[in-house]
C-alpha cells in the first residue's frame, strides 16, 4: 500500500506517529494509499524548521522571491497533466475540472510575481522639517494554511503563493482526503528555487491543526473548510493572539427573473449546480425563479439537460461531466439529505439516489438530483449539501427572492439572471453576499481581485488572493525619522508647527 508522509526541509519524509488515514479512489471505492497523521510533537518540529528558515527568505529581496514564482508557474504548467491525473484519482473530479483546479491556483502564483509592486511601502517626504515618515510591509514570520479537500491544488496555491511572496515561511496542512497533490506542489516549489525549509507540508487531522493553533511561533492562520470548523479555528487562533482568516461553507442562490434568457439560465444552473458533483463552495445549490411561469419554464428546460449529464470516472476523459463524491460518508450524507427532502415534502423531479455504473459499483457516485417546491424550513434548504443536488425555491416577486438570499445564514456567492439593468444593479448593491454574478452563475473573481464571502461564509477581515492577501500576510510598520540637518534652523519651532 502506498504510504504518504510529510514534506520538511525540502524532502518527503515518513510519519512517525503510527496513526494513518485511508485515501480512496472515489471512482472505485478502493483504498489506494494511507496518509500519515502527524502528532503534536511532529507538528512542532515542522514549525521549528520553518522558523529557522524564514529570516533568510524574508531577507531575500522581493524581486528574487518573485523569480521563484516565475519559475513555479513554468513548472506548474509543465506538470499540469500529471498533477491533474493524481488530483482526479484522489478527489474524483473530471480531468478538465482537475486542470481547472491547478489553473486557478496557478493564476494566483502569476499574480504573486507582482510582489515587488505589492510590497512597496508608503513614504511622506518632509512630514516636518527634516522629518520623513514611511510605512513598510513586513512578513508575519511563520504562517499556517489549513485547507479543504475540494480544491487540493487551487486552495493551497491561493495561500502559499502570497504568503511566500511576502517573505513568510509556510506550513500547509492539506485535507487528509487528497494529500498527494499538495506534496507534488511542495516538490515543484523547491525545484523552482525556494530555499529548503521555507515550506513544509504536514499531513494530519485535528491533532496537527490544534498544535498549529496553539504554537506561539505560528503568527497567522488561513483556513478554508466547513463553517463549524472555520468558527472553531477562528476563535482558537485569535484567542491565541494570531491573525486569522477562516473561510466557511455556502448555500449559493441563483435568482432567475421572468425576463432572463431561460436557455442561458438553465445551462448556467446545470454547470454551476452539478459541476465537480456540487463539491464547490461556489456551486449554485438553490435556484430561485421569480413567478410560477418562470419556475415552470425553468424546470422544463432543466430536466432534459440534467438527464443528459454523463456521470463517470475521471478515466473516461472528456466523456464525463461529473465524477463521484469524495467519500462513502459524503455519499451517505447526501443520499440521507435527499431522503429527508422527500420526507419533508419537496417535489423530487430528478432522483440521483440509485445511480449505478457498471464496473464501478463500489464508487461513491450520486446522480444529479433536482428538487422543486422546496421551502425555507426544509433541511435540504438549510444545510449545505455539498453534492449534486439542486433545490428550487419558487418566489412571487423580486423582493421575495432578494429577501430569501439575504436571510440565508451563508453569504459566499450569488447570481441573478435578468436582462433588466435596473434590477441587476439593485441586486448587486443591496445583497449582503460577498461575490455577486450578473448573468454569471459562479462569480469567482480573478486572481487580482479578492475572493471571500460574508456572514457565516467567512470569519476575519481580509479575503483570499488579490491585494487582501498581501495585506493579510504582512504587518505594517511605520517609521518616523528625524534628520539632524532639518533641525538646524529653529528645530523647536518646527516641532510645534508639526503638532
Ligand atoms: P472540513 O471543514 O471538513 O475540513 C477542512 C480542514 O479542516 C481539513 O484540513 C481538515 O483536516 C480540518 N479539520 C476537520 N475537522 C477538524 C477539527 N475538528 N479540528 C481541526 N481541524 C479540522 O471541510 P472539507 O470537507 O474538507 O471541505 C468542504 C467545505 O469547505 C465546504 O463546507 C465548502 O463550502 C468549504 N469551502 C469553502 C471555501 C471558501 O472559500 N469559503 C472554499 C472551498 C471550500
Amino acid at each position: 500500500m502506498k504510504q504518504i508522509g510529510h514534506f520538511i526541509g525540502g524532502e518527503q519524509i515518513a510519519g512517525t506517529s503510527g496513526r494513518t488515514a485511508d485515501v480512496y479512489n472515489p471512482a472505485t471505492g478502493e483504498v489506494q494509499a494511507q496518509v500519515a497523521l502527524a502528532s503534536a510533537d511532529e507538528t512542532a518540529a515542522f514549525v521549528a524548521a520553518a522558523q529557522t528558515a524564514q529570516p533568510e527568505w524574508a531577507a531575500m529581496n522581493p524581486q528574487r522571491r518573485a523569480r521563484v514564482m516565475i519559475e513555479y508557474v513554468r513548472l506548474l504548467n509543465r506538470d499540469m497533466d500529471k498533477l491533474a491525473e493524481v488530483l482526479s484519482s484522489e478527489h474524483g473530479k473530471t480531468i478538465p475540472d482537475a486542470k481547472g483546479d491547478v489553473q486557478r491556483g496557478l493564476e494566483v502564483i502569476e499574480y504573486c510575481i507582482g510582489a515587488p509592486q505589492m510590497l512597496k511601502g508608503e513614504f511622506t517626504d518632509s512630514a516636518g522639517p527634516g522629518i520623513d515618515l514611511y510605512s513598510m510591509r513586513q512578513p508575519l514570520g511563520v504562517v499556517a494554511a489549513i485547507m479543504p479537500f475540494n480544491f487540493p491544488a487551487m486552495m493551497p496555491l491561493w495561500h502559499v503563493g502570497p504568503a511566500l511572496a511576502c517573505g513568510n515561511a509556510v506550513i500547509l496542512k492539506p485535507s487528509e482526503r487528497d494529500p498527494s497533490v499538495p506534496l507534488m506542489l511542495a516538490e515543484l516549489l523547491v525545484e523552482a528555487g525556494l530555499p529548503k525549509g521555507v515550506f513544509q507540508v504536514v499531513n494530519g487531522d485535528k491533532e496537527a491543526v490544534d498544535a498549529l493553533l496553539d504554537s506561539p511561533i505560528v503568527q497567522g492562520v488561513s483556513f478554508v473548510g466547513s463553517t463549524p470548523i472555520a468558527q472553531y479555528i477562528y476563535s482558537r487562533a485569535t484567542a491565541n493572539g494570531k491573525r486569522a482568516q477562516c473561510f466557511g461553507g455556502a448555500k449559493n442562490h441563483m435568482i432567475v427573473m421572468p425576463d432572463a434568457d431561460m436557455d442561458q439560465a438553465a445551462d448556467a444552473l446545470v454547470g454551476a449546480g452539478y459541476g465537480a458533483a456540487g463539491e464547490r463552495c461556489m456551486a449554485v445549490s438553490v435556484a430561485v425563479p421569480v413567478g410560477d411561469a418562470t419556475a415552470d419554464a425553468l424546470i422544463e428546460k432543466l430536466v432534459p439537460r440534467i438527464e443528459k449529464l454523463k456521470v463517470g470516472p475521471y478515466t473516461s476523459g472528456d466523456d464525463v461531466d461529473m465524477g463521484p463524491v469524495v467519500t462513502a460518508a459524503a455519499k451517505q450524507r447526501i443520499v440521507g439529505l435527499i431522503d429527508k427532502g422527500v420526507e419533508e415534502g419537496a417535489d423530487l423531479v430528478v432522483d440521483g439516489r440509485g445511480f449505478e455504473l457498471q464496473g464501478y459499483e463500489n464508487g461513491f457516485f450520486v446522480g444529479p438530483t433536482l428538487f422543486d417546491k422546496v421551502s425555507k424550513d426544509m433541511s435540504i434548504y438549510k444545510e449545505e449539501i455539498f453534492g449534486p443536488v439542486l433545490s428550487t425555491v419558487r418566489t412571487g416577486s423580486y423582493d421575495e427572492a432578494l429577501g430569501l438570499a439575504m436571510d440565508n445564514e451563508y453569504g459566499n456567492g450569488t447570481a441573478i439572471f435578468t436582462r433588466d439593468g435596473d434590477t441587476a444593479r439593485d441586486f448587486a448593491s443591496r445583497i449582503n453576499i460577498g461575490m455577486v454574478g450578473i448573468n454569471v452563475p459562479i462569480p469567482v473573481p480573478l486572481a487580482y481581485h479578492t475572493f471571500g464571502g460574508w456572514k457565516k461564509s467567512a470569519f476575519g477581515d481580509l479575503n483570499q488572493h488579490g491585494p487582501d492577501s498581501f495585506r493579510f500576510y504582512t504587518r505594517t510598520k511605520t517609521v518616523t525619522a528625524r534628520w539632524p540637518s532639518g533641525l538646524k534652523e529653529g528645530g523647536e519651532f518646527h516641532f510645534k508647527a508639526m503638532d
